[in-house]
């Protein structure tokens, strides 16, 4: 008896299995070419600075419209992308679409210095010249290096440091601000800072859900802000959806935030009407 439960236990897991792979198969196909047949766009989530709530910048966000499945959450997709490789053809072409849109903001509003923050995934950080790809897109759009901000992920960063860090300094020497995202989740980030060199970073949405609950949250939040700042760091909130959590980060000195309460992730014609 057991022996045959065993052996349909054992079937129903690699089957299981099996179609977890095969859908992610099916979703790599069907991302392949998606950006060229329109279905993939940018989502813009507005920036603000904390001490006079103005709006500083955006970060974009990637969207995929599936023509069968409909909107398809990006933690899945991108992650399919990163994995298959399919990343390297489709961040270059985020990379220069937002930048394409931050520079029509700045011609459209003139005196608005906005900038847009673009998500940078470990493997476009491994494999090609981030660097060269940077500055050619900013050349052929026009946007000046202000004006854009990478986000790139502590996993990303983790292992070829002495790489990954002249990489940066390329980036920063050309007036790029690196942020470091999701600060807080890997279980060696301040040890980071000394070795990567970034600008900013963005404290996870995870410390700042609970940090009008937890005092454990509010003080790691904290001493973030404190820590980042004697390094002369920037330090974005992610994730604010309350009034309450603004207060408390604006006391505490936190530099900028975005999140709902703030503004969702907006199409970019929406965000225009923000800068209008
Ligand atoms: P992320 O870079 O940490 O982006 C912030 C995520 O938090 C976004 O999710 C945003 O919609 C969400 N968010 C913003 N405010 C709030 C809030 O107040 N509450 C809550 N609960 N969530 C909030 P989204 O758009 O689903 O993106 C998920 C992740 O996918 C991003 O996390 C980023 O790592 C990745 N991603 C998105 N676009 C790109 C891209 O163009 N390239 C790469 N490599 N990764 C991307
Ligand atoms: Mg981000
Ligand atoms: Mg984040
Ligand atoms: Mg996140």
């Amino acid at each position: 008896q057991a022996k045959v439960a065993g052996k349909n236990c054992h079937r129903f897991y690699s089957r299981a299995m099996d179609q977890a792979v095969e859908r992610r198969v099916r979703m790599e196909q069907d991302l392949r070419g998606a950006w060229e047949r329109g279905e993939l766009s940018l989502a813009y989530q507005p920036v603000y600075r904390l001490q006079d709530r103005r709006l500083v910048g955006a970060e974009a966000l990637l969207r995929w419209q599936h023509p069968e499945h409909g909107a398809v959450a990006p933690s899945v997709f991108i992650d399919v992308a990163e994995q298959s490789g399919l990343i390297e053809t489709i961040g270059p072409q985020v990379l220069r679409a937002a930048c394409a849109d931050a520079m029509q903001w700045r011609r459209d509003f003139p005196g608005c210095d906005v900038f847009v923050s673009v998500n940078v995934s470990p493997r476009q950080l491994r494999n090609g010249d981030l660097a060269a790809l940077v500055d050619h897109v900013l050349s052929t759009t026009g946007l000046p290096a202000a004006g854009l901000h990478i986000e790139l992920t502590e996993t990303a960063v983790i292992g070829d440091e002495v790489r990954v860090s002249s990489l940066l300094a390329r980036l920063r020497d050309a007036g790029v601000k690196v942020w470091l995202d999701d600060f807080g989740t890997g279980f060696s980030g301040l040890s980071h800072l000394r070795r990567v060199p970034v600008d900013g970073v963005k404290i996870d949405r995870s410390f700042i859900a609970d940090v009008l609950r937890d005092p454990d949250d509010l003080a790691l939040t904290t001493a973030i802000i404190a820590m980042a700042h004697s390094l002369g760091i920037t330090v974005v909130a992610e994730g604010v959806e309350k009034e309450g959590q603004y207060d408390v980060l604006r006391e505490r000195g936190c530099d900028l935030a975005q999140g709902y309460w703030l503004g969702h992730p907006m199409t970019g014609q929406d965000f225009r009407g923000l800068l209008g």
